[in-house]
Formats: structure tokens, sequence, C-alpha cells
């Protein structure tokens, strides 16, 4: 089933998610349906807040984008590997290496895309969708796509890391968002 996304503005999208168990209600349909919400929605990461439950779930896909790179892009990430994973109750084991620049996108945050600088890579400790532990290190732009979304059940939005003034400068279109004054193909709900 199709979940329609919250918008920004939305208040579960600013709260810290809280760890969830195995007896939580649904949750294999819940995570089907995020995969299925997120490749509708042409998305790479879904996490669960941004279809309004704050609870520590995200899922990635980060093969998706290294499957489409343009030609000239492709040096750049060449050898890298993605990953198509569900994360329960991720925590952060440690960031590591440099920080670079990357033009992100978020599915609540329509037609906006900014530089956002990020570690290269990220040890992370979680709970595969079914419940077994593990700790793994990711990099690249695989670890780009999960800090992006274990900020989420952290209650951050790229928009975050802006300078002040860039920031500023975006205020009316996140407004225009906000009121629900944006066109999108996928399904999104805007705040009341
Ligand atoms: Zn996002």
């Amino acid at each position: 089933m199709i979940l329609p996304i919250v918008a920004y503005g939305t208040p579960v999208l600013r709260k810290i998610a809280e760890p969830i168990t195995a007896e939580y209600p649904d949750l294999k349909k819940l995570i089907a349906d995020m995969w299925e919400t997120m490749y509708y929605s042409h998305g790479v990461g879904l996490a669960a807040p941004q279809i309004n439950k704050p609870i520590r779930l995200f899922v990635v896909d980060s093969q998706q984008i290294l499957d489409n790179l343009e030609e000239d892009e492709k040096k750049e990430y060449h050898g890298q590997e993605g990953v198509k994973e569900v994360f329960i109750n991720a925590q952060i084991v440690a960031l590591e290496g440099d920080t670079w620049a990357y033009n992100e996108g978020c599915l609540s945050i329509p037609k906006i895309r900014e530089d956002v600088f990020r570690h290269q890579t990220v040890v992370l400790s979680y709970l595969d969708k079914d419940f077994n532990p593990k700790t793994a290190t990711f990099s690249g732009i695989t670890a780009r796509v999960i800090l992006h979304e274990y900020d989420h059940i952290e209650g951050k939005l790229f928009i975050d890391y802006l300078k002040p003034l860039r920031r500023k400068l975006l205020g009316s279109k996140l407004n225009d968002i906000t009121k629900g004054k944006v066109k999108v193909d996928y399904k999104m709900v805007f705040p009341k």
C-alpha cells in the first residue's frame, strides 16, 4: 500500500523517534508499505517519521543511485557498493573519513536540493528486518543515504545544515511546502 509522505512543517519530522520491539503491530506490512512508497515516490531511502510514525525505522536502496549515474559521474563512484536494507533502532557507532558535499533532496521537502557535507564513512549498529543485531560499516553514497535517513529518526532535516542566509532564502519555498502549495507526482499530506 502506498502511504502518503508528510511534508515539511509536520511535527513528527522534528521528533526524536522511539525504538521498537519485534512485537510492533503489523511490522512486516509496514516495512513492505515503506518499500512500496519509497519506490513509487522515486526515493532512495524512506524513514518512518516521513509516513507519520515516530519510530526508529528506515529503509535504504542506495544501489538505485549507482545504477543511474550519468556517464561523467561513473568514475567518481567507481567501485562503490549499494545496499538494500531495513534499519531498525539504528545508532551511529562512529563517523569516519573526510566530509564531502552532495546535492541532497528529500521526499518531505519537494523541489529543493542543496549541497550537504557528510562524513565519508559511518559505522552503524542496528537490527535488520528479522531483528538480528548487526554492526556494519558503510561508505560513500550508501553512507550518505543512511546518514540522511538516520537524521530523520533524530528529528533532523538536510536543510538544518545550510548556512543561515541560504536557509533564509529558502524560507518562502519552505512555507509554500508547508501550506501544500507544491506540485508532486507522489502522495503527500500537508500539515493542517
Ligand atoms: Zn529525507
